[in-house]
């Protein structure tokens, strides 16, 4: 978590916090969003981020600690007071209104008379500039939306909150609306703060995610650091799938770590162990599906023993379009999942046939096996 100085317009909270009654939504948290940047709140239901959100907004009061927008503290300024904006799933358009108007409705609101050519650039922006005489209910959920977002930005707010903006919407539209929000948010260069429970939603749009868990930030960072280097289990198995190798610590050399699981040897980089691994202690040791080298066993010979090299069967497989997914029983793991490309894939590997398991040291995570 960042502790400089605040720069001209980074989002700060500082120990905020949230309790309903004797039950606490939000554990006090310090957390900086950057500028400019696209950042999503990401967890599962209920563990605290929509509440972050409102905190942000002014629409939720903190129980304690500060929410400040650049140098200034906005704690208690009332929503409509602060440089923000907040776009909701419901979206929220008045029906009576065609979109032109929808637009218009903040700068109408603040007094302003010319309102056409700010509203045009706008929607132009959202590249609705077509449907400006349309009525909502004309409009597609995903051009909705966009109307919601162009509402929004009309008053160049410098902050754009968006509370599962997405949620309404198709799948296959959901993720035309992401890359699009994704190119709005690059070129009017404002911070976004999106909160979203769908992983892959946050890791495409987002430059940084919070992964939120029972109202605590559990990890912060880049998707792709987050997805290579889960520091905790619930991170592992949120962002994708992991599997995990409950194993010993057999020795350190200072740069690695080796481990003892079943009768295979496991390799760690110590630099990507989050356990305090003391020798004959347990790990939980990580790798990725896709990062796994699938062989059958007749061709497994050249395959290094005692470096991530696993046997075991195939019990299933199944095709998922650019890969098939192979679930391998072996004495380490009972459900170990791996991915292969399809243009990758051996016709000898069917349920039943015997297989070596093996992956570089280097996509490999240890993870405290005493976590839940
Ligand atoms: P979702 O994705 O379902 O909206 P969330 O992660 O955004 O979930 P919050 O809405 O922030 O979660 O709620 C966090 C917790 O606080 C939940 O357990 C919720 O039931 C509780 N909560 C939220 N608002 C209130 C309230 N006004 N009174 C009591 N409890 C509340």
């Amino acid at each position: 978590m960042k502790t400089t100085q605040n720069s001209s317009g980074d989002v700060r909270l500082t120990g905020i916090g949230k309790t309903y009654g004797s039950f606490t939504a939000v554990h006090p948290l310090d957390l900086t969003v950057p500028e400019g940047s696209f950042f999503a709140l990401l967890g599962a239901s209920g563990c605290g981020k929509t509440t972050t959100l409102r905190m942000i907004a002014g629409l939720e009061e903190p129980s304690r600690g500060t929410v400040s927008l650049g140098d200034q503290d906005v704690t208690h300024l009332p929503p409509y007071k602060r440089p923000v904006n907040t776009v909701f799933q419901s979206y929220a358009l008045f029906p009576h209104l065609d979109i032109f108007e929808n637009v218009a409705f903040g700068l109408r609101r603040r007094g302003l008379k010319s309102v056409k050519k700010q509203v045009d650039e706008m929607l132009d922006l959202v590249q609705l500039g077509e449907q400006a005489r349309k009525k909502p209910h004309q409009l597609s959920g995903g051009q909705q939306q966009r109307v919601a977002v162009a509402r929004a930005l009309i008053n160049h707010p410098k902050v754009l909150l968006l509370d599962e903006p997405l949620g309404a919407l198709d799948l296959k539209l959901r993720r035309q609306m992401q890359l699009e929000l994704k190119r709005i948010q690059t070129e009017v260069g404002i911070t976004f703060i999106h909160v979203t429970h769908d992983q892959e939603e946050a890791m495409t749009m987002a430059d940084t995610v919070a992964v939120m868990n029972g109202g605590r930030v559990e990890q912060l960072g880049s998707p792709a650091d987050l997805y290579e280097n889960p520091k905790t289990t619930f991170v592992a198995n949120f962002l994708g799938t992991s599997n995990l190798i409950e194993a010993e610590v057999d020795s350190r050399s200072g740069e690695e770590i080796v481990l003892k699981a079943g009768d295979g040897k496991l390799v760690l980089p110590e630099a990507r162990c989050a356990a305090p691994a003391t020798t004959g202690g347990k790990v939980l040791v990580g790798i990725r599906p896709e990062k796994i080298t699938l062989t059958h066993a007749d061709d497994a010979g050249e395959i290094p023993v005692g470096r991530n090299r696993i046997t075991g069967k195939i019990a299933a497989t199944s095709f998922i379009g650019v890969s098939t997914q192979y679930v391998i029983d072996s004495s380490v793991c009972p459900e170990f999942e791996v991915y292969v490309q399809n243009i990758d894939r051996d016709a000898r590997l069917v349920p039943g046939a015997e297989v070596v398991l093996h992956w570089s040291p280097a996509h490999t995570f240890g993870l405290d096996a005493t976590q839940s």
